[in-house]
């Protein structure tokens, strides 16, 4: 096509997107975790310097400034998503949000006979605390199957769904096909038969408007580092009268209300879900990274990348030899595989080019069996992704197809 796609941010804006050297990295592997923008990185560096201290307990000045930044930072992750503050639960990131429910809400909720439905699309994170939590309270398993085109069939969720069914724990967006969940509708299947439903928004909330009121969800999570924000930290969010009604997880400070050896009463949520002192540089960055990715726009977001998507399809397309999965309005991510060409092989030649990109299975073994291929290679874009990075893609490709043909 002949369309140009200007990078919504500036390119300048994030100090990882050049090489060692000082070239152009054409970066496609957001969908992993995403450049940080310097504002986001500057939020990180004054909360761990002059503005620096602990949270909650200090009788000092700054330590109640820095109370205030951090639960500012929860108001503002909330709000990202269209939530309330006091439904945020500060995490590690999304595998923790789907640990802390499974083994808080899981272990309260579900027993033997009772059933979880997943799909076949699911990131190992939200397939394996499932699992662990089935296997100890006696529950079983079921898969959702997906459409052909790579999206989760909800119509064959309605035709699994019991009233045995106690959870349905979906991707928003696949992290290797980019499909997009119509959440709503899992939200009120999984309601038509008494189920609560759990999210996984990691790859959602950096590329598409989420409101957790609209969607009806019970569970959201996510991570901060796919939304341009610091690793080690993430969110849950949850209905305020399911996370009130659910039991501490890991114990420790900060999550009791009063502690003797007799007995110890706990705080409420959110803060009986944060044990020991928190992230706190992380929570004021990931509110940063909120800021930066609102005052851009997630209509905006989608858009550009559903435009280098249909660069990158329309382009792979005219190949030989190319097999593409998943939906055309695949969002911000397309996986494919080439004949004859081992996704790492590909990759390797890709990075001699600057251009990175994921080959492997992308934590989603079950989905790599389902298509027939031990793994596949993966394009993913982000703000800063423009139509120079699909060109030095394309020709990467054209010329491993040579080294190798
Ligand atoms: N779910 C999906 C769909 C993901 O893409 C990822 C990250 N690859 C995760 C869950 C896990 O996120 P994290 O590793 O940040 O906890």
């Amino acid at each position: 096509t002949d369309h140009k796609v200007a990078a919504l941010a500036r390119r300048a804006d994030f100090p990882g997107l050049v090489t060692a050297s000082g070239a152009a990295w054409h970066y496609l592997d957001s969908a992993a975790t995403a450049q940080k923008p310097q504002a986001v990185i500057d939020a990180a560096s004054r909360a761990m310097g002059r503005d620096y201290a602990t949270v909650h307990r200090g009788v000092y000045a700054r330590s109640a400034e820095m109370t205030l930044a951090y639960e500012a930072a929860r108001r503002r992750v909330a709000q990202f998503i269209g939530g309330q503050e006091d439904e945020l639960v500060f995490t590690r990131g999304a595998t923790e949000a789907i640990n802390l429910v499974a083994q808080s809400w899981g272990l309260a909720n579900l027993k033997s006979g009772d059933r979880i439905l997943l799909s076949e699309l699911e990131h190992h994170s939200n397939i394996v605390p499932w699992q662990m939590l089935a296997e100890r309270v006696g529950a079983q398993i079921d898969v959702c199957p997906l459409t052909d085109d790579g999206r989760i069939d909800l119509d064959a969720a309605q035709a699994i769904l019991t009233s045995d069914h106690k959870l349905v724990a979906f991707a928003h967006v696949s992290n290797v096909l980019g499909s997009v969940l119509d959440a709503r509708r899992a939200a009120d299947l999984a309601h038509a038969v008494g189920a609560k439903i759990l999210i996984d928004g990691c790859q959602a909330v950096p590329r598409l408007p989420v409101d957790v009121t609209a969607l009806d969800c019970d569970f959201y999570a996510f991570s901060a580092h796919k939304l341009y924000g610091p690793t080690g930290i993430g969110a849950l969010w949850a209905k305020a009268d399911i996370l009130n009604a659910m039991p501490p997880w890991q114990g420790g400070g900060a999550m009791i209300d009063k502690v003797t050896f007799a007995r110890t009463t706990y705080a409420p949520a959110p803060q009986r879900f944060e044990a020991g002192t928190p992230a706190i540089v992380e929570a004021i960055a990931f509110g940063a990274a909120c800021d930066y990715v609102s005052a851009i726009g997630l209509e905006a977001i989608h858009a550009h990348e559903a435009e280098l998507v249909a660069q990158t399809r329309d382009a792979l397309r005219q190949m030989n030899d190319i097999t593409l999965f998943g939906p055309e309005d695949s969002a911000g991510i397309v996986s494919f595989s080439i004949d004859g060409i081992h996704p790492h092989d590909l990759g390797t030649i890709l990075d001699e080019e600057n251009v990175a990109i994921r080959a492997g299975h992308h934590c989603a073994q079950p989905l790599m069996d389902k298509l027939g291929v031990p793994a596949t290679a993966r394009a993913s874009f982000g703000i800063y992704s423009d139509e120079t990075d699909v060109a030095a893609l394309v020709r990467g490709i054209e010329r491993t197809k040579r080294i190798f043909g």
